[in-house]
């Protein structure tokens, strides 16, 4: 995999040769381009360029970490140096797992490609993408990574190797040495290079750092040793300042050995500019979000300070250099932390923390330089990192990235008009209102998603899909007919009387139910939401199928101590692949396929409807006991009739 590479990496010219003529550096793209590599083969384009490319990410910085952080240092939000940067945007985050981790967000930059948390640069169907790093090597340009955790750990290991696992830390650091063989790596991670016979290993072979001094990569073990080799920049350098993770700056004693995340970011510098043919550099502040984790508020701060002296050094590096270009930017918030108050400079502020895993939070970006003005004052996803930077490493025009249908909370994705609510929320607006009802798909699967405000903790979101609307399958009518009571879904679903919407052939075979704004994992199962199967095929009514599917929601969109102000086309989503709802046909759909959809709020025991469905609700529908469904949304997922899910027609509501 990806052989060609070994022939490029690590063979920068020496400092002080000239640089080539221009012809000669295209000459050496060419005859080191092979047709049959998976890599991006388009040629540059017009005159030369020496692109000096760099990426940091603050894992798990947040608009809560920033902002606690710069009132700390200054006693105001907005003070941090990286917020002082010309360009500034925001970033959804999610992956095709729902909230992301940094494997998924940390490959979605690297290779444009949106993928299942845990995947290290692969794709959803496990295929190897081809990421920055790969990118610049494969245009004989140098390309480094740097991170104060482990080399080998999610974030640099999405740009520098391809594994299904981002735990596989041993497997991971063999692809970095043998295959992908980036120009630099500095952080952690020793363990995972040294010796067995070494005590601090966990290897059971020779080790990789032969492997390496054979290639000519120099390799160095503390602050010092980087110093030096810095002063005569080598061509290839590997600097490991720990075995696991670099000690966060709080405990690290004055006489550590371990180098700052800025003399680390500065020497990288240092050694990627030999190369006349420019750069990629992605830098990681990667304590943030481990601290985050923690819910350690003063790690979090610290870890984001360094990360933010990192960004003002590369950033006044990168002024006083031509054709360099730098974003900013975070793989996802972690821990849900909010500001409640604060004192003064010097003195943490107040905080709440809503748990100890990332959430689905925006995330900021800030940028300098040629090719980012797409990001400023707008929203866009990690994708969109990778397509700017892509386009500066090739010299060639941004290419806007493919919309792909993820569990993020927005229907920003969305290509069709949703069905619109008409009646105003009986419990006061800002705390629980299905706004609208929106249906897309693609070849992969089905997204749902209701725009609206969710109140945690009450209350319970239901989407009623009939995939085969026509066909005698599923329950026409709620009413009393499912009898499980094993888990929060079911009994709530057992309670729920409801009439359908009493359409000539609608029949309900799943449900797909989110109880007080609970989101799922696509990997992972909910006692307080999910799909379930409802009908024979499916399950049976006393015993409800548990089906995959990733639920989330998008930002702001639920309410706990205040009403909010609801955001346009965001709220709670739902990505279901194919496979879950047509089990039998290997991820095709019926030819033609209709799916029926209609959704209602009740409460989390599911014996009170609330005046919230879509298509909304009739007058008589909405006094009738029990309440009735008033219509459907059909959508014809399948408009060309081949057995591919397309989603080209419109939904459409009924009556
Ligand atoms: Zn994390």
């Amino acid at each position: 995999m990806l052989s060609l590479l070994t022939l490029l990496a690590c063979t920068p010219p020496p400092a002080d040769t000239a640089p080539a003529p221009d012809d000669s550096a295209i000459a050496d793209d060419s005859s080191a381009v092979d047709d049959t590599a998976p890599v991006d083969d388009t040629q540059d384009t017009g005159p030369h360029i020496r692109p000096r490319v760099i990426l940091m990410i603050g894992d798990g910085m947040g608009p809560g970490q920033l902002a606690s952080a710069s009132l700390y240092a200054h006693g105001v939000e907005g003070g941090l140096f990286m917020e002082t940067l010309p360009t500034h945007g925001q970033l959804r985050t999610a992956s095709l797992s729902g909230i992301t981790d940094s494997a998924a967000a940390g490959t979605a930059m690297s290779s444009g490609v949106k993928t299942w948390n845990g995947r290290v640069a692969l794709d959803r169907d496990s295929q190897p993408v081809t990421t920055l790093v790969e990118l610049a090597l494969s245009r004989g340009r140098a390309a480094g990574v740097v991170s104060t955790a482990s080399v080998t750990h999610a974030t640099p290991a999405s740009f520098t190797a391809h594994d299904l696992s981002r735990f596989s830390y041993v497997d991971i650091a063999e692809d970095q040495v043998r295959e992908v063989q980036p120009t630099l790596m500095l952080g952690g991670g020793l363990a995972y290079f040294l010796p067995a016979e070494d005590e601090r290993s966990v290897r059971d072979d020779e080790g990789l750092l032969i492997e390496l001094s054979d290639r000519g990569c120099a390799t160095v073990e503390d602050a010092a040793g980087l110093a030096a080799a810095v002063a005569a920049p080598p061509t290839c350098l590997v600097g490991l300042f720990d075995t696991e993770h670099m000690t966060y700056v709080l405990d690290r004693p004055e006489d550590t050995s371990q180098p700052t995340l800025t003399d680390m970011s500065l020497a990288a510098l240092e050694v990627l500019d030999q190369d006349p043919d420019g750069f990629f550099l992605m830098i990681e502040g990667a304590r943030i979000d481990m601290a985050s984790h923690g819910n350690d508020l003063e790690r979090a701060v610290h870890e984001t300070l360094a990360f933010d002296e990192a960004v003002e050094a590369v950033s006044a590096w990168a002024a006083a250099h031509e054709d360099t270009t730098l974003i900013v930017t975070a793989d996802h918030e972690c821990g849900g932390l909010e500001v409640l108050g604060h004192t003064q400079a010097g003195d943490y502020p107040q905080v709440d923390w809503r748990w100890g895993n990332h959430t689905n939070a925006r995330v900021d970006l800030f940028a300098q330089g040629a090719g980012v003005d797409r990001f400023n004052l707008n929203v866009l996803d990690h994708t969109w990192v990778h397509a700017a930077l892509a386009a500066q490493l090739t010299g060639q025009a941004l290419v806007e990235p493919p919309v792909v249908l993820t569990p993020d909370g927005s229907i920003a994705d969305h290509r069709h008009a949703p069905v619109p609510q008409t009646r105003e929320t009986d419990f006061g607006v800002g705390w629980n209102q299905l706004d609208a009802l929106s249906l897309d798909a693609d070849d992969r699967g089905l997204a749902v998603a209701v725009p609206g405000v969710f109140t945690w903790e009450q209350n319970a979101v239901v989407v009623l899909l009939d995939v085969d609307y026509g066909a005698a399958t599923g329950l026409a009518d709620l009413d009393g007919a499912i009898t499980d009571q094993d888990g929060g879904v079911e009994i709530l679903l057992a309670e729920m009387r409801l009439d359908g919407p009493g359409a000539a052939g609608f029949g309900a075979d799943y449900a797909l139910v989110s109880i007080g704004g609970t989101e799922v994992y696509a990997d992972s199962f909910s006692q307080k939401a999910g799909l379930r199967g409802l009908t024979e095929a499916l399950g049976a009514p006393d015993d409800l199928w548990w089906v995959r599917a990733a639920l989330n929601f998008g930002e702001q969109v639920r309410a706990s101590v205040a009403a909010l102000t609801p955001r346009d086309g965001e709220g709670f989503e739902a990505v279901i692949p194919w496979t879950s709802l047509y089990p039998d046909l290997l991820g095709q759909v019926p030819p033609g396929a209709t799916i029926a959809a209609t959704a209602v709020l009740v409460n989390t025991s599911g014996d009170t409807v609330s005046n919230q469905a879509l298509p909304p609700f009739t007058d008589a529908g909405l006094a009738a006991s029990p309440p009735a469904l008033s219509g459907l949304v059909l959508f014809t997922v399948d408009s060309d009739g081949d057995g591919v899910g397309d989603g080209e027609a419109a939904p459409v509501g009924w009556p």
